[in-house]
Protein backbone atom coordinates (compact mmCIF):
# COMPACT_ATOMS: atom_id res chain seq x y z
CA UNK A 1 0.00 0.00 0.00
CA UNK A 2 1.13 3.66 -1.02
CA UNK A 3 -0.12 6.74 0.20
CA UNK A 4 0.86 8.63 -2.54
CA UNK A 5 0.45 12.07 -0.66
CA UNK A 6 3.74 10.78 1.21
CA UNK A 7 7.11 11.72 0.64
CA UNK A 8 9.33 9.69 -1.53
CA UNK A 9 11.97 8.94 0.56
CA UNK A 10 14.33 7.00 -2.40
CA UNK A 11 14.40 6.95 -6.19
CA UNK A 12 16.03 3.87 -6.92
CA UNK A 13 17.50 3.94 -10.91
CA UNK A 14 17.74 0.12 -12.49
CA UNK A 15 18.54 -0.37 -15.95
CA UNK A 16 17.16 -3.21 -18.53
CA UNK A 17 20.04 -4.91 -20.51
CA UNK A 18 20.08 -7.38 -22.55
CA UNK A 19 19.83 -8.51 -26.70
CA UNK A 20 17.02 -7.38 -28.17
CA UNK A 21 13.47 -9.37 -28.02
CA UNK A 22 14.44 -11.29 -24.95
CA UNK A 23 11.27 -9.31 -23.53
CA UNK A 24 12.61 -6.43 -21.82
CA UNK A 25 10.22 -3.78 -22.73
CA UNK A 26 7.05 -6.88 -21.30
CA UNK A 27 8.97 -7.25 -18.26
CA UNK A 28 9.49 -3.84 -17.90
CA UNK A 29 5.33 -2.93 -18.76
CA UNK A 30 4.29 -6.40 -16.34
CA UNK A 31 6.01 -4.83 -13.44
CA UNK A 32 5.03 -1.07 -14.18
CA UNK A 33 1.79 -1.17 -15.18
CA UNK A 34 0.69 -5.20 -15.17
CA UNK A 35 0.28 -5.01 -18.99
CA UNK A 36 1.89 -7.31 -21.89
CA UNK A 37 1.20 -7.21 -25.78
CA UNK A 38 2.06 -10.13 -27.98
CA UNK A 39 3.10 -7.08 -30.52
CA UNK A 40 5.43 -5.18 -28.76
CA UNK A 41 7.20 -3.01 -31.36
CA UNK A 42 10.95 -2.04 -30.58
CA UNK A 43 11.49 0.35 -27.83
CA UNK A 44 11.28 4.04 -29.21
CA UNK A 45 11.97 7.24 -27.18
CA UNK A 46 10.40 5.90 -23.96
CA UNK A 47 13.42 6.14 -21.50
CA UNK A 48 11.54 5.33 -18.12
CA UNK A 49 8.90 3.83 -16.48
CA UNK A 50 8.45 4.39 -12.61
CA UNK A 51 6.71 2.99 -10.20
CA UNK A 52 6.19 3.65 -6.43
CA UNK A 53 6.53 1.16 -3.48
CA UNK A 54 6.56 1.19 0.20
CA UNK A 55 9.72 -1.15 1.43
CA UNK A 56 10.24 -1.33 5.06
CA UNK A 57 7.54 1.64 5.55
CA UNK A 58 9.53 4.26 3.38
CA UNK A 59 8.06 5.31 0.05
CA UNK A 60 10.33 4.31 -2.86
CA UNK A 61 10.02 5.36 -6.35
CA UNK A 62 11.88 2.70 -8.96
CA UNK A 63 12.61 4.74 -12.05
CA UNK A 64 13.24 1.54 -14.38
CA UNK A 65 15.01 2.02 -17.69
CA UNK A 66 14.76 0.51 -20.74
CA UNK A 67 16.83 0.82 -23.87
CA UNK A 68 15.53 2.40 -26.91
CA UNK A 69 16.34 0.14 -29.20
CA UNK A 70 20.33 0.04 -28.92
CA UNK A 71 21.13 -3.32 -28.17
CA UNK A 72 23.55 -3.73 -30.54
CA UNK A 73 27.28 -4.56 -28.02
CA UNK A 74 28.33 -1.11 -26.93
CA UNK A 75 25.96 1.15 -28.23
CA UNK A 76 23.99 2.01 -24.96
CA UNK A 77 25.48 4.82 -23.99
CA UNK A 78 27.03 5.66 -20.44
CA UNK A 79 23.89 8.62 -19.38
CA UNK A 80 22.09 5.29 -19.85
CA UNK A 81 24.12 3.64 -16.55
CA UNK A 82 24.73 6.87 -14.86
CA UNK A 83 23.20 6.65 -11.32
CA UNK A 84 22.09 2.71 -11.65
CA UNK A 85 21.76 1.13 -8.40
CA UNK A 86 20.05 -1.82 -9.82
CA UNK A 87 20.10 -3.89 -13.09
CA UNK A 88 18.43 -6.91 -14.49
CA UNK A 89 20.89 -8.71 -17.07
CA UNK A 90 17.89 -10.69 -19.07
CA UNK A 91 18.11 -13.31 -21.90
CA UNK A 92 15.58 -15.16 -23.25
CA UNK A 93 16.23 -19.01 -22.00
CA UNK A 94 14.81 -19.86 -25.63
CA UNK A 95 18.16 -18.03 -27.05
CA UNK A 96 20.97 -19.36 -25.94
CA UNK A 97 22.73 -16.73 -28.09
CA UNK A 98 21.22 -14.04 -25.85
CA UNK A 99 22.39 -15.99 -22.43
CA UNK A 100 25.94 -16.35 -24.01
CA UNK A 101 25.83 -12.69 -24.87
CA UNK A 102 25.47 -12.08 -20.92
CA UNK A 103 29.07 -11.93 -20.03
CA UNK A 104 29.96 -9.11 -22.34
CA UNK A 105 26.56 -7.14 -21.14
CA UNK A 106 27.90 -7.89 -17.72
CA UNK A 107 31.53 -6.64 -18.69
CA UNK A 108 29.73 -3.41 -20.32
CA UNK A 109 27.52 -3.11 -17.05
CA UNK A 110 30.80 -3.01 -14.64
CA UNK A 111 32.75 -0.91 -16.98
CA UNK A 112 30.01 1.69 -16.65
CA UNK A 113 27.85 0.99 -13.63
CA UNK A 114 28.82 1.93 -9.83
CA UNK A 115 30.40 -1.24 -8.01
CA UNK A 116 28.00 -1.65 -5.77
CA UNK A 117 24.82 -1.89 -7.96
CA UNK A 118 22.56 -5.12 -7.43
CA UNK A 119 22.25 -7.23 -10.90
CA UNK A 120 19.61 -9.72 -11.52
CA UNK A 121 20.62 -12.35 -13.84
CA UNK A 122 17.00 -12.93 -15.40
CA UNK A 123 15.82 -15.66 -17.98
CA UNK A 124 13.17 -14.32 -19.50
CA UNK A 125 9.90 -16.65 -21.19
CA UNK A 126 9.88 -19.51 -18.97
CA UNK A 127 6.38 -20.05 -20.14
CA UNK A 128 7.67 -21.86 -23.50
CA UNK A 129 9.70 -24.58 -21.38
CA UNK A 130 9.34 -27.25 -24.25
CA UNK A 131 11.85 -24.62 -25.96
CA UNK A 132 14.47 -24.55 -23.38
CA UNK A 133 17.95 -23.88 -24.87
CA UNK A 134 19.67 -22.63 -21.38
CA UNK A 135 19.60 -25.20 -18.41
CA UNK A 136 18.87 -23.70 -15.41
CA UNK A 137 22.19 -24.88 -14.12
CA UNK A 138 24.05 -23.16 -16.76
CA UNK A 139 22.34 -19.99 -15.65
CA UNK A 140 22.73 -20.46 -11.68
CA UNK A 141 26.81 -21.67 -12.75
CA UNK A 142 26.92 -17.97 -13.98
CA UNK A 143 25.29 -16.10 -11.67
CA UNK A 144 26.99 -17.95 -8.74
CA UNK A 145 30.39 -17.05 -10.19
CA UNK A 146 29.45 -13.25 -11.15
CA UNK A 147 27.73 -12.79 -7.90
CA UNK A 148 24.13 -12.10 -9.43
CA UNK A 149 20.79 -12.73 -8.04
CA UNK A 150 19.14 -15.36 -10.86
CA UNK A 151 15.48 -15.31 -11.37
CA UNK A 152 13.45 -17.24 -14.27
CA UNK A 153 10.37 -15.01 -15.47
CA UNK A 154 7.26 -15.00 -17.94
CA UNK A 155 6.31 -11.40 -18.68
CA UNK A 156 3.38 -13.61 -20.62
CA UNK A 157 2.43 -15.39 -17.37
CA UNK A 158 3.94 -12.85 -14.92
CA UNK A 159 6.11 -15.52 -12.96
CA UNK A 160 8.35 -13.82 -10.71
CA UNK A 161 8.39 -10.57 -12.71
CA UNK A 162 6.91 -8.60 -9.61
CA UNK A 163 8.99 -11.01 -7.09
CA UNK A 164 12.76 -10.46 -9.40
CA UNK A 165 12.33 -6.21 -9.31
CA UNK A 166 11.07 -6.40 -5.63
CA UNK A 167 14.29 -9.06 -4.62
CA UNK A 168 16.58 -6.12 -6.89
CA UNK A 169 14.92 -2.98 -4.98
CA UNK A 170 14.79 -4.55 -1.61
CA UNK A 171 18.69 -5.31 -1.66
CA UNK A 172 19.00 -1.86 -2.76
CA UNK A 173 17.49 -0.60 -0.03
CA UNK A 174 20.00 -2.94 2.41
CA UNK A 175 22.80 -1.43 1.12
CA UNK A 176 21.44 2.03 0.93
CA UNK A 177 19.00 2.67 3.07
P1 LIG B 1 12.91 -6.44 -25.94
O1 LIG B 1 13.43 -6.19 -27.33
O2 LIG B 1 13.95 -7.14 -25.10
O3 LIG B 1 12.36 -5.22 -25.29
O4 LIG B 1 11.74 -7.53 -26.08
P2 LIG B 1 10.15 -7.28 -26.05
O5 LIG B 1 9.68 -6.98 -24.68
O6 LIG B 1 9.79 -6.30 -27.12
O7 LIG B 1 9.62 -8.73 -26.43
C1 LIG B 1 10.01 -9.36 -27.64
C2 LIG B 1 9.00 -10.41 -28.03
O8 LIG B 1 8.96 -11.45 -27.06
C3 LIG B 1 7.56 -9.86 -28.12
O9 LIG B 1 6.89 -10.52 -29.17
C4 LIG B 1 6.96 -10.25 -26.78
O10 LIG B 1 5.57 -10.40 -26.86
C5 LIG B 1 7.66 -11.59 -26.51
N1 LIG B 1 7.78 -11.87 -25.07
C6 LIG B 1 8.26 -11.05 -24.12
N2 LIG B 1 8.23 -11.65 -22.91
C7 LIG B 1 7.72 -12.88 -23.11
C8 LIG B 1 7.44 -13.99 -22.25
O11 LIG B 1 7.63 -13.98 -21.03
N3 LIG B 1 6.92 -15.11 -22.84
C9 LIG B 1 6.70 -15.19 -24.18
N4 LIG B 1 6.20 -16.33 -24.66
N5 LIG B 1 6.94 -14.17 -25.02
C10 LIG B 1 7.45 -13.02 -24.50
MG1 LIG C 1 12.37 -3.27 -25.97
Amino acid sequence: YVDFNQKIDYVFKVVLIGDSAVGKSQLLARFARNEFSIDSKATIGVEFQTKTLSIDNKTVKAQIWDTAGQERYRAVTSAYYRGAVGAMLVYDMTKRQSFDHMARWLEELRGHADKNIVIMLIGNKCDLGSLRAVPQEDAQEFAQRENLFFMETSALESTNVETAFLTVLTEIYRIIG
